[in-house]
């Protein structure tokens, strides 16, 4: 009898097991983009995290992340390794051919960040003619795009994270970095002797991106996203990241 017991426990274990490997949601992301995603100790937090979290116990799944390289997050949801990949991802009309994205639930602006005392004091000056200013760039992402397009692919050195391209920076190997506004914001704070210019290279909106095909997915995330906007919990989780100033 006991055995017969054990043997049915066991039974239900793996089942339930099976079962939470079924509801798993696993989103790709690139853990070095505070206030998005970032390491607090081991975990992976931040307002995507806390976005993704929010929308995982609305389908009644279990979130995980996974960390990888920006330009590997589009590649493994076309490969289907990840559900969705969540990394303050700009929407473009290139990425849109690969992916599809759901509602925007943040805005992203592109800036440049100097040191304190560069000659460089606005876009205009990057963009002059004969001008030989180095950029650094995180890798693939959209001010990678930009910068290359705009400067050429000569002037723009292009690193990992961003926290690299702001390690040249303050080294000397680019004389300044193109990234999002809420990480920039965050490099400057951690790092003397930097500021970030009063101009806009660019305007953007943040979302999640899906598998081409998988549109129930797709819709079940738009609603449950749609829903945390409404009632105020997007906010919410952006406020607490990113206080007003
Ligand atoms: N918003 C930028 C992009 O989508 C950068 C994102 C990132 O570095 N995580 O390209």
């Amino acid at each position: 009898m006991k055995k017969i017991v054990a043997i049915l426990l066991t039974v239900c274990m793996m089942l339930s097991a099976a079962a939470a490997l079924a509801d798993t949601l696993t989103m790709g992301t690139n853990a070095s983009f505070p206030p998005y995603e970032y390491y607090e100790d081991e975990k992976i937090v931040g307002i995507d995290a806390e976005v993704a979290a929010a929308i995982a116990e609305k389908l009644g799944m279990e979130l995980k992340i996974e960390d990888m390289d920006f330009n590997a997050i589009i590649p493994a949801v076309q490969e289907g390794k990840i559900d969705f990949g969540m990394a303050g991802m700009t929407v473009t009309e290139e990425r849109l051919q690969s992916v599809k994205f759901s509602e925007t639930y943040a805005t992203g602006v592109q800036v440049i960040i100097v040191k304190e005392d560069s000659p460089i004091t606005s876009l205009d000056d990057l963009a002059a003619e004969g001008a030989t200013w180095k950029v650094g760039v995180q890798n693939a992402t959209t001010g990678d795009i930009y910068c290359t397009g705009d400067f050429g692919e000569e002037r723009v050195e292009k690193y990992n994270v961003g926290a690299d391209a702001v390690e040249a920076l303050k080294t000397g190997k680019v004389d300044c970095v193109v990234i999002d506004n809420e990480p920039a914001k965050a490099f400057v704070e951690k790092n003397e002797g930097l500021k970030i210019l009063d101009t806009t290279y660019a305007v953007e909106d943040y979302a999640i991106a899906v598998k081409m095909d998988n549109d129930e997915l797709l819709e079940k995330i738009n609603k449950a996203l749609t829903e945390l906007i409404e009632d105020g919990t997007v906010k919410a989780i952006i406020e607490k990241y990113i206080p007003a100033e």
